[in-house]
């Protein structure tokens, strides 16, 4: 490991954990109440050794296979891997088996499949339910941009939540990329406003957390009510190649 690069990824570590602590406070939440998952997604291990030198807990990787590879060498107690990007069915098992937490919950038969293999293993997966707030095509989601469908979502989350493994606990979103965060806060918004008719329509699930941010916007985020926010290039620095698609 590089010392420098050490200190250099835990000075921007510390500068994030403080601006998100200001924002939560802005919101008139307690600091503290916000989680960071660093965005290790593309990074070699090396690098993901360093961010964990540096201060990082919560891991947080795209790519499964990409991601079980790393977790099979850094064997380090007191970490998270956090599995934010799409997950194909038959790619459920090792998200079960290798991973603390998804946030890319996006289809019933992905939650079939999950339940399944934890089930297998005597688990409960944690999850966030992945919602498409802008409806750009590129993202993944149960689509939640047009208000006057959100009833549609219903039965959806009813089988999601029916299935017995799956510890559901709020939602997650990619917006739309913007330079300017305040392009960016609309979508926030609609989430938080989502947020507030399911637990108003599904008082019987669990909505609390809200996993939105990335290094373009967390600051809005927070502002707007996130509850975990994923940060990968403000904090490691450009990602040396950026993998498109997984097969
Ligand atoms: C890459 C990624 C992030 C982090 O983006 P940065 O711009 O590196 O902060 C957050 N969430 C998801 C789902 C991502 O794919």
């Amino acid at each position: 490991m590089d010392e420098d690069r050490i200190s250099v990824i835990r000075e921007r570590y510390l500068h994030i954990c403080d601006q998100i602590a200001e924002a939560t406070i802005r919101s008139g939440r307690a600091s503290g109440t916000v989680h960071l998952v660093t965005v290790t997604k593309s990074q070699p291990v090396e690098v993901v050794r360093e961010a964990i030198a540096a201060g990082a807990t919560l891991l947080g990787e795209n790519y499964t296979e990409e991601a079980v590879s790393k977790i099979n060498v850094i064997k380090e107690n007191g970490l998270e891997w956090h599995m934010i990007g799409h997950v194909q069915s038959r790619k459920a098992e090792l998200v079960v088996r290798y991973f603390d937490m998804l946030h890319s919950l996006d289809s019933i038969r992905l939650a079939g499949r999950l339940d399944k293999f934890c089930a297998e293993v005597g688990r409960t997966l944690p999850a966030l339910v992945e919602v498409n707030v802008s409806g750009e095509e590129s993202k993944f989601g149960l689509p939640a941009w047009d208000e006057r469908h959100w009833p549609e979502l219903e039965p959806v989350l009813e089988q999601i939540l029916a299935f017995s493994h799956l510890g559901v606990c709020g939602l997650m979103t990619m917006p739309p990329f913007f330079d300017d965060p305040e392009q960016t806060r609309p979508f926030f918004r609609r989430m938080r406003r989502l947020q507030g008719y399911l637990i108003k329509h599904f008082p019987q699930g669990k909505w609390t957390e809200l996993s939105m941010g990335t290094s373009a916007d967390y600051i809005a985020a927070v502002e707007e009510g996130a509850t975990i926010v994923r940060v990968g290039r403000s904090i490691l620095g450009q990602r040396p190649v950026e993998r498109l698609s997984e097969h």
